[in-house]
């Protein structure tokens, strides 16, 4: 089964993530918790991990950036593995071939489309709670769903349909409705349509990122707006 913890920042995806897989592993099987290279910020080398904010974590194999060697390592994990978390996949910027292959390997790997009709897999993925489906490999993925720019992360977007999908949800910071986003500031100011934050934070500006909801999010120049 494949499980998408999906949200922006702050939504408790990670949190939400590192419990499911806590709970499938009791049921056995070799596990493990992949984190990207490029995630820099949240790896201790001498002992990588996936931590969420709240704390939580488990111990992780970390993978190289680069298309080829991510995918073809994170091939030979999903083979030996039976629960598997993957955090960010949208980190070792894959390309448009690197995107391909992921998404059909996780369907490869972990969409039970024998085990279940079209219209049963709708049910779960409509209302059974996630840790209730399980047999067969899992495949857990946290990720954000949209970039700071609302552009989506399209590998997650491609596996919604073959997934039990939850969206993490924070609090607007301006007005308190339900978060889907996340505004990026750059400098105290929002970051338009076409920052590559990776660039920006390399650079030494002052980068924060809030939650937001659709409607107070602002990104300058975006074609959405
Ligand atoms: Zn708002």
């Amino acid at each position: 089964m494949i499980y998408l913890c999906l949200g922006g920042m702050y939504s408790g995806k990670t949190d939400a993530g590192i419990k499911l897989y806590e709970k499938l592993i009791l049921k056995g099987g070799s596990h493990i918790g992949v984190q990207p290279a490029s995630n820099i910020r949240d790896i201790d080398l001498f002992n990588p991990e996936v931590k969420s904010r709240s704390g939580r974590n488990i111990s992780a194999v970390v993978l190289e950036d680069g298309s080829d060697v991510y995918v073809d390592e994170l091939e030979k994990i999903l083979e030996s593995n039976q629960t598997v978390l993957i955090e960010e996949p949208h980190f070792p910027n894959l390309s448009k071939e690197g995107e391909r292959r992921f998404v059909e390997m996780v369907k490869h790997y972990g969409w039970d489309q024998d085990r279940f009709s079209p219209e049963q897999f709708e049910e779960l993925r409509m209302g059974v709670p996630m840790e209730d489906v399980s047999s067969g490999k899992q495949i857990i993925i946290t990720s954000l769903d949209y970039y700071f720019n609302e552009d989506p992360v399209e590998i997650v977007h491609n596996l919604k349909p073959y997934s039990i999908t939850r969206t993490g949800l924070a609090v607007c910071h301006q007005c308190s409705r339900p978060a889907h986003r996340t505004q990026m500031r750059v400098n105290g100011k929002p970051a338009p349509y076409s920052y590559d934050n990776k660039v920006v934070e390399e650079e030494g500006s002052d980068v924060s990122y809030d939650p937001s909801c659709v409607e107070c999010l602002d990104v300058p120049e975006s074609p959405r707006r």
